[in-house]
């Protein structure tokens, strides 16, 4: 029987320092041992990736988006070396590979690549050598010619490495992804914030996508959509302790359970409202079109009724973005003759999540109800089919998660989630 082939990924907390690297190296060498082919995924070492950042930008306040791919690519080329040395150390054949010799290729969106293609010859023939191969996550190479230029590093957005190894799973047909982590899995809220998340033992591709977009950052939302395409069972599950992890996988028992699975929060969030355009055709083209050509995100929309024919126009950009986004809008509310232009950068959003939440009228009525009853006043709504999210106060953000959490008794054990357990991997 051929061995089977397991990708196993490590993020940045499970090797921030020598003795956590030496601690994975003997996790990896015991299932090496088992007989399984290894693939190994690495983040950079702990906060490796935000410290690259910030030196960046004690240089220059603009860096080359070219240069900043090839700094930050050298944080996970530090940690595959050295667990692969950890390895060595313990008598284990291994072999580190940038993202590029493991054959990822991107396109040439610098700091947000999406991987085009995985052809990971390389990465077989080393492990047909006998070795465990370190991948150095959230990197690739862009292909020559894309946008007339020469190949180039390129990264692929923060929480990168779970898409790296997602991607590798499915290109080498892997019998299992593995994804470790800080934490034992996913929980019905970020554990971190509410003390009474209770861990789910298995999840849907599609609620998971959709806590992962709304701020759920335990997974990379291109990590399960590509698991979710190619059909890759992904185990995500604590590199500290020996416990059962969480399965993200298909579903079938969606419309049995809590119609609410899980809560989730992001406070990479600042709203803007530009205060009283003329209410008129054009107007909204005139605000999001330049805002949609420098790449800013645009998330909710709120657009008040008018009066005196004008209206206050809200919406949400990532945090991060704000002084941009005031730099672009700032023209266009003395074009428009705009009465001027507000931000908020102390907002946060927090959402319920259920793929059965749209055939079950009630669960918007009790979570504003919620959120009243917690004192927590919600400045701006959206929903989708399988969401309800608002935006509140950030200083109210842990009270409100925990409210939220009570009301939809996300701490009482599921039943279903039981009989999932049950089921062998
Ligand atoms: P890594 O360095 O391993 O990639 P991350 O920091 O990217 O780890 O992701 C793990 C963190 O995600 C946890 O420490 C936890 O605080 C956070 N998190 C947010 N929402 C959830 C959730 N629903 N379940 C589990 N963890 C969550
Ligand atoms: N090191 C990168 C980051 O911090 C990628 C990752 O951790 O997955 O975003
Ligand atoms: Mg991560």
């Amino acid at each position: 029987m051929p061995a089977s082939l397991v990708v196993q990924k490590f993020g940045g907390s499970s090797l921030a320092s020598a003795d956590r690297i030496r601690h994975v190296a003997e996790r990896i060498g015991q299932t090496r041992a088992e007989g399984a082919e290894l693939v190994v995924v690495v983040s950079a070492m702990g906060d490796t990736t935000d410290d690259l950042l910030s030196l960046a930008g004690a240089i220059t306040a603009d860096p080359d988006p070219r240069e900043l791919d090839m700094l930050l690519a050298t944080g996970e080329h530090q940690s595959a070396t050295l667990v692969s040395m950890a390895l060595h150390a313990l008598g284990v054949k291994a072999i580190s590979l940038t993202g590029a010799q493991a054959g990822i290729t991107t396109d040439g969106r610098y700091g947000r690549a999406r991987i085009a293609n995985v052809e990971p010859r390389r990465v077989r023939a080393e492990l047909d050598r006998g070795n465990v191969v370190i991948v150095a996550g959230f990197q690739g190479q862009s292909e020559a010619g894309d946008g007339g230029g020469e190949a180039e590093t390129t990264t692929l957005g923060r929480g990168g490495s779970d898409t790296t190894a997602v991607a590798l799973a499915a290109a080498l047909k892997a019998d299992r992804c593995q994804i470790f982590t800080d934490v034992r899995g996913i929980y019905t809220a970020d554990p971190r914030l509410v003390p009474d998340a209770r861990q789910l033992r298995a999840i849907g591709y599609e609620e998971m996508l959709e806590l992962a977009q709304l701020g759920a950052q335990v997974m990379q939302v291109r990590a399960v959509e590509l698991g979710w395409v190619n059909g890759v069972e992904i185990e995500v599950l604590s590199s500290f302790e020996t416990a059962p992890g969480t399965v993200i996988r298909e579903d079938p028992l969606v419309e049995q359970r809590n119609k609410v699975r899980g809560l989730a929060h992001d406070r990479n969030v600042a709203k803007v409202t530009l205060l009283a355009v003329p209410d008129r055709p054009g107007v909204a083209r005139a605000v999001f079109e330049p805002l949609a050509e420098a790449g800013i995100n645009v998330d909710m929309i709120v657009q008040n009724v008018g009066h005196d024919e004008a209206t206050d126009l809200s919406f949400t950009v990532p945090r991060a973005e704000l002084r941009r986004a005031e730099g672009v809008l700032n023209p266009v509310v003395a074009e428009l003759g705009a009465r001027g232009l507000t931000t908020d950068p102390g907002v946060a959003k927090v959402s319920i999540v259920g793929a059965g939440l749209h055939n079950a009228p009630g669960y918007a009525a009790r979570m504003f109800g919620t959120l009243a009853d917690a004192g927590v006043n919600i400045e701006m709504i959206s929903t989708s089919e399988v969401r309800i999210t608002c935006v509140i106060e950030e200083a109210r953000l842990e009270a409100a998660l925990e409210a939220l959490h009570g009301a939809f008794e996300l701490a009482r054990p599921d039943p279903v989630d039981a009989a999932a357990a049950a089921r062998p991997a």
